[in-house]
């Protein structure tokens, strides 16, 4: 189709709906999406389209659904100039897209509709702790549990998806007097829960501990949720967070830089991607290649370890699980072995993979672990005469870098 743009060159308020087939930003890559923009960005949003793969199937005036869009002007093909891939990396469009109502192909969510805040501090849902246990084997360092959370009940139910995080609001009240305030925590089940009911929530919480002036501080929260007993009430606030989520895409390849806890939305994406149960009832199929560099202290720190174990016997072409052993491993230098010591080992197969397009990298964990990581892939990019500084903020704009420390 084509579509004229040498009429007017400023905004003169008509809106245009535009409806792309395998739009090339990893999230929806398979789906239809529909834009609608200003005459003046329609252009801006070809070329951007144009440069990410996308295939045009209708540009329409007026903001009307895909389905409307659609069948009132049928499918059009692209104009040559405009379906030529670009080398580049994909940049995620001007405009914002707006509601489809056309079915992606899996029955995965889009960002556009995934929830947030469905229940906020001032009137929290209250869930009930139905388990939680100790994830560390003898002789580990700390203290770090995993605890679920019944949310049965709800209304709205309390809905969410891997990558999102939840707050919780501890009991009792400030070194002020005022009422706790909530932390979050990266959720660590996926959107069926742990028992695939559909209605639970699971969280993998390190106690806090620290020195202070000759004592030892146990942090408010972590303390609250570690001792916490099933039956307990609990006040719950989310979800949130939309910047780990998975692509829609089966084939796309993540790769996972996890450290501690870090490890929760990781466990959640990797139940979505290997768990048999989950694959039955989620419908998603991933086909790519997943690969997760974890960092603990010691083998008693690994969490979730024996799942990953097994995912990697039963899915070898699919997941890949590399372990930084800080105080057992040494690295090539003969110094502790720490999760950026394995990304500089692996540098030429992590920048192989994120030369692809549907490759998605994911970092979770305690925010002093991103310096280390940032030094590593500047000098593994080096190595492969790429400019990390410029790569990272061009993988960040294509949504395929994806960072959540704290
Ligand atoms: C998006 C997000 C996701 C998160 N996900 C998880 C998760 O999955 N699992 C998890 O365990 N945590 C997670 N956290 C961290 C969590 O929110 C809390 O910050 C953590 O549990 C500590 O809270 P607390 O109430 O126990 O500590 P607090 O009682 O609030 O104490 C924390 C305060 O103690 C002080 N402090 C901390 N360490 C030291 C130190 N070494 N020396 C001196 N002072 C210090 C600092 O002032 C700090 O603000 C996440 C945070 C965010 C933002």
């Amino acid at each position: 189709m084509r579509v004229s743009t040498d009429k007017t060159s400023g905004s003169d308020g008509r809106l245009f709906t535009v409806v792309v087939e395998s739009y090339g930003v990893g999230q929806q890559r398979q789906a239809e999406r529909c834009f609608t923009v200003s005459f003046d960005r329609l252009q801006s949003l070809m070329q951007s389209i144009a440069r990410n793969g996308g295939r045009i199937r209708v540009v329409s005036s007026g903001p009307q659904l895909a389905s409307e869009a659609a069948s009132a002007t049928g499918a059009a093909a692209p104009p040559q100039a405009l379906s030529e891939p670009s080398p580049k990396l994909p940049e995620p469009p001007q405009a914002e897209p707006a509601p489809s109502n056309a079915k992606p192909a899996a029955p995965s969510v889009s960002h556009a509709e995934v929830l947030v805040n469905l229940y906020k501090p001032k009137d929290p849902f209250i869930g009930t702790v139905l388990d939680n246990y100790s994830l560390l084997a003898d002789g580990a360092i700390g203290r770090v549990n995993h605890i679920t959370f019944d949310l049965a009940g709800g209304d709205p139910q309390l809905h969410y998806v891997e990558g999102q995080s939840i707050g919780i609001i501890p009991d009792g009240t400030d070194a002020n007097g005022k009422p706790n305030k909530l932390r979050l925590y990266s959720i660590a089940s996926t959107r069926h829960g742990d028992d695939l009911a559909d209605h639970t929530v699971s969280l993998c919480v390190r106690q806090l501990e620290y020195e202070k002036d000759g004592q030892t501080i146990f942090g408010v929260c972590s303390t609250f949720l570690c001792d916490i007993q099933p039956g307990a009430k609990v006040k719950i606030t989310g979800p949130v967070g939309k910047e780990m989520l998975l692509p829609d895409d089966e084939e796309a390849n993540i790769i996972m830089l996890a450290t501690g806890t870090g490890i929760a939305p990781m466990r959640a994406y990797l139940r979505r991607m290997f768990d048999p149960s989950e694959r039955e009832s989620n419908g998603w199929h991933f086909r790519g290649k997943a690969w997760l560099i974890m960092g603990v202290p010691k083998t008693a720190n690994l969490l979730y370890d024996d799942d990953f174990n097994r995912y990697e016997t039963e899915y070898p072409d699919n997941f890949r699980y590399t372990k930084a052993i800080s105080r057992e491993q040494l690295n090539a230098k003969g110094g502790r072995m720490y999760i950026q010591d394995r990304v500089l080992e692996h540098a030429d197969e992590i920048f192989t993979l994120i030369e692809d397009q549907k490759t998605h990298v994911y970092m979770c964990g305690l925010r002093g672990m991103e310096p280390g990581i940032d030094e590593a892939m500047t000098a593994a990019a080096a190595a492969k005469g790429i400019n990390w500084s410029e790569l990272r903020p061009q993988l960040k704009k294509a949504e395929r870098w994806h960072v959540e420390t704290y």
